[in-house]
């Protein structure tokens, strides 16, 4: 991707009113996406408009307010269903993150399917949530967590997914991208491989939806967890795309107002798909701010945002390759815009100090994904990720931060 491309980001970076910020006196530089993107505008305006014109109650209420409130509630669902082009909306369940999307399906479908014996596949590139759910349904069950390993370069050994899939897999979970690496895993192969041996297949989109057009259709993915905040909308709400056929055959999560057909004290009868899976009530300014962000997402367009951040990417790798002290963790091929790296002699959260600094802001940890961590033998990385709203600029200061922070520890 060597050539420059015609993205206006000075014009989207108006649209996100935290660059008028200034931090430590100097404008903010903002690496820290992958944890979780600014706001366009047009997100935060909808949400105050909102709750100014047209908040109330949602599903149940006789009145005009509520009748506006649901058509706006459920217009968002559709338009959600639209970005990751859902065949249908009542497969989008609104959950609060792709954490609890993806606890959802383990507590539901997994308790209904697993047994003794069962092994669940994931990678060795997962993010804590699509970990800590399968062990807890692992001890509930007796079933076991098996794990595809990483190469060097954080790519996926290759043809271990499909060597792992054998007879007793229930189930794969299986990371798009990786938060902690930038991998992108050919997830629509490891699916059809997956799918000849008749096991589904879970993909945890956190990671993907904010870098690249997404088809849950295309993918034939058979749940698909992503959460708003990490797509420029607001947090505390997400979706699990799940196909009907599989949704319809589950119980219910949790249990409450909203998911019931009828109660009595002797029996319960629960409401239909995705219904069934929303107990209480939701965060309904949350679900149209997510439906804006992804409209905003589309008019801007998800392959041009993806070649912007391709470009970004080549030139901050270009710039990193300059400072031999700057050791990447994570150079798959194809790999999306995260950079986590290591400094000999300089911890980590050091490192994200010194830059903080020059306003920098990016993620020092292990970015909860402590086995990555383990297998590069590192206790954290410094991780700087990119958006679409990032420029080469920003790149520029950060390679200045860190020749701030080798002269520190050097
Ligand atoms: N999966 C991946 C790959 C992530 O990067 C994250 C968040 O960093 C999650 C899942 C969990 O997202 P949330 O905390 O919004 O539920």
């Amino acid at each position: 991707m060597g050539g420059e491309t015609r993205f206006d980001v000075e014009a989207i970076r108006r649209d996100f009113p935290i660059f008028e910020q200034t931090m430590r006196g100097k404008p903010l530089v903002f690496l820290d996406s992958a944890a979780s993107a600014q706001k366009p505008s047009a997100v935060i305006d909808r949400i105050a408009d909102f709750y100014r014109n047209e908040y109330a109650s949602i599903h149940r209420g006789v009145y005009q307010l509520s009748e506006v409130a649901t058509f706006e509630f459920e217009k968002a669902r559709g338009k959600v269903a639209r970005f990751i082009n859902a065949a249908n909306p009542r497969e989008i369940v609104i959950t609060r993150n792709a954490t609890e999307s993806i606890n959802l399906v383990a507590q539901t479908w997994g308790r209904r399917h697993l047994s003794t014996g069962d092994e669940i596949l994931i990678t060795g590139m997962e993010h804590h949530a699509n970990i800590v759910p399968w062990q807890m349904l692992c001890q509930e069950t007796g079933a076991q967590l098996r794990v595809v390993p990483l190469l060097d370069d954080g790519s996926l050994e290759p043809g271990a997914f499909e060597r792992m899939l054998g007879e007793r897999t229930k189930l794969a979970a299986i990371c798009h991208v990786s938060n902690a690496l930038g991998t992108v895993n050919p997830v629509k192969e490891m699916i059809a491989a997956a799918h000849a041996q008749g096991v589904p297949v879970l993909v945890d989109g956190a990671q993907a939806a904010p870098h690249m057009a997404v088809d849950v259709q295309d993918l034939d993915a058979d749940f698909y967890a992503i959460s708003a905040h990490k797509v420029f909308g607001p947090s505390g709400i997400g979706i699990l795309y799940g196909k009907l056929a599989l949704l319809e055959a589950m119980p219910p999560y949790q249990g409450g107002g909203s998911m019931i057909h009828t109660v009595s004290f002797e029996k319960t009868t629960y409401a239909e798909v995705p219904a069934r899976f929303e107990a209480g009530t939701p965060d309904i300014a949350g679900l149209i701010g997510f439906g804006v962000a992804v409209d905003y997402l589309a008019h801007i367009g998800m392959d041009a945002i993806e070649a912007w951040e391709k470009e970004l990417l080549a030139y901050a790798n270009e710039r990193l390759a300059e400072i031999p002290q700057v050791r990447l963790i994570g150079t798959a091929p194809g790999k999306a815009s995260v950079l986590s790296f290591v400094i000999e002699g300089a911890h980590p959260h050091d490192i994200g100090s010194i830059l903080d600094q020059d306003g920098i802001a990016i993620r020092a940890g292990h970015h909860c994904a402590q086995p990555v961590m383990e297998r590069y033998g590192i206790p954290a990385t410094a991780r700087a990720s990119l958006a679409f709203y990032n420029t080469k600029e920003d790149i520029d200061v950060l390679v200045r931060g860190i020749h701030r922070v080798l002269e520190f520890f050097g």
